[in-house]
């Protein structure tokens, strides 16, 4: 039996039975996400390394024969209904319009959909930095894709590009790939690693049972938008000054840390410091795949570490809140590695925790994040999940 035919779904079955007198075809999911490592590698052509967590946007739904779509959210309390011929941005309601969005989205592939009855519900944070956007946007294209007699016909980097353009041109929000690609393609107890270039990827094994630990900070994430643009400035001044150099390399990623050394003079200190981070960010990935390849959590759990201080003191995006909770995850014997995960100042840090030891890391983010920040946290305990699914609901007897 599949993992997706649980309680939560029994509540949506539910609640579809008593808004449409009908039963639902089938159940449709995508996961969030937590990158591992590889932060702020991805807008310098290099390369991540996500894994999809047990959270997940979901829909039960039930194809029509027309192009209409009722669909009701359990997290907003509201149901929306829209023509599939009749797509027009809403802005007294945000989460429409990632449905929308996926549905015009499909449609410039060239696919008619039918429309559905359905509904949606989610437990990714909203808002946290675990990507639920991804996660709507990908359980929505499953969802349309399954009911309109569609699955299989996209395949998944497709799909995830579908999605990515649906949040870019539908809903505005400028998103890189990362989120929907690991969002459709992950897989139970894998990594994926994703060249942001070439777009090519590949499953990375864990170790069997590797832990994640995730504390949200509920921090005001407001410095990271304009620090995200300043650092993204200084890393392509950093590409034109050691293009003078090393005539060839087009980003970041074209440079190795003994190139960076070598022209360090080129550089002004503070964005010697940036490239230092994205350059030796760059290379971590490709250590800790090496690592968990290899079975070695400590090292994998070293390389975190590692990438908390590259980002905390080269590029400068950690925060008080951050660093008292990758302290507060590390206190605890079994924790591996912590590292702040996400574009930084807010959002949540990720723990790799050894099977048996999540509760002990939660209890000390409980006891000790608190009196460092005076924010109350949440705190996720989750397994490396698969990617997006889609199921068939029995008639109901
Ligand atoms: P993140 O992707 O980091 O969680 P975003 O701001 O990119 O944050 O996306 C959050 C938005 O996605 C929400 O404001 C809402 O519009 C939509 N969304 C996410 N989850 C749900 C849900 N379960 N139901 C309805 N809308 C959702
Ligand atoms: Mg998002």
């Amino acid at each position: 039996m599949s993992d997706l035919l649980d309680e939560r779904t029994q509540a949506l079955i539910a609640e579809f039975r008593q808004r449409y007198g009908a039963e639902p075809t089938a159940v449709a999911s995508g996961p969030g996400r937590v990158n591992l490592i590889g932060e702020h590698t991805d807008y310098n052509d290099g390369f991540v390394l996500p894994v999809a967590i047990q959270r997940d946007v979901r829909y039960v739904f039930r194809p029509r024969t027309d192009r209409l779509v009722r669909i009701f959210s359990m997290e907003f309390g509201e149901s929306y209904e829209f023509d599939l011929d009749n797509l027009a941005y809403n802005d007294a309601m945000l989460w429409t319009n990632y449905v929308m969005g996926v549905a015009w989205s499909l449609a410039e592939q060239g696919l008619t959909l039918t429309g559905i009855d359905a509904v949606m519900s989610g437990n990714v944070p909203r808002g946290s930095g675990l990507s639920s956007s991804a996660a709507l946007e990908v359980s929505t294209a499953q969802a349309f894709l399954a009911a309109s007699g569609l699955l299989g016909v996209l395949d998944g980097p497709t799909i995830a590009r579908v999605a990515q353009r649906a949040e870019n041109e539908f809903v505005g929000v400028n998103c890189g790939i990362m989120d929907q690609f690991i969002s459709v393609l992950g897989a139970e107890n894998h990594a994926l690693l994703i060249d942001c270039r070439s777009l090519t990827y590949e499953l990375v094994p864990m170790p069997r049972d590797a832990a994640l630990v995730i504390g949200n900070t509920r921090a005001s994430r407001s410095l990271a938008s304009s620090a995200y643009n300043e650092r993204r400035q200084e890393c392509e001044t950093g590409v034109a000054l050691l293009r003078t150099a090393l005539p060839a390399i087009t980003a970041l990623r074209d440079v190795t840390s003994a190139e960076l050394e070598q022209h360090r003079d080129l550089l002004p200190a503070v964005v010697y410091q940036r490239c230092r981070h994205v350059v030796s960010e760059n290379e971590r990935v490709g250590q800790m795949v090496a690592a968990l390849r290899a079975g070695d959590l400590v090292q994998a759990g070293e390389l975190m570490n590692a990438s908390h201080e590259s980002l905390r003191v080269d590029y400068a995006v950690s925060s008080p809140a951050l660093d008292a909770m990758v302290a507060a995850m590390r206190s605890v014997p079994g924790c591996y590695g912590a590292r702040l995960t996400g574009a930084g100042f807010g959002g949540c840090a990720v723990a790799l925790v050894a099977p048996g030891r999540e509760k002990a890391v939660a209890d000390a983010i409980f006891e000790h994040y608190p009196k460092a920040t005076n924010i109350w946290p949440e705190v996720y305990m989750t397994h490396v999940s698969n990617g997006a699914q889609v199921v068939k609901l029995e008639e109901a007897k």
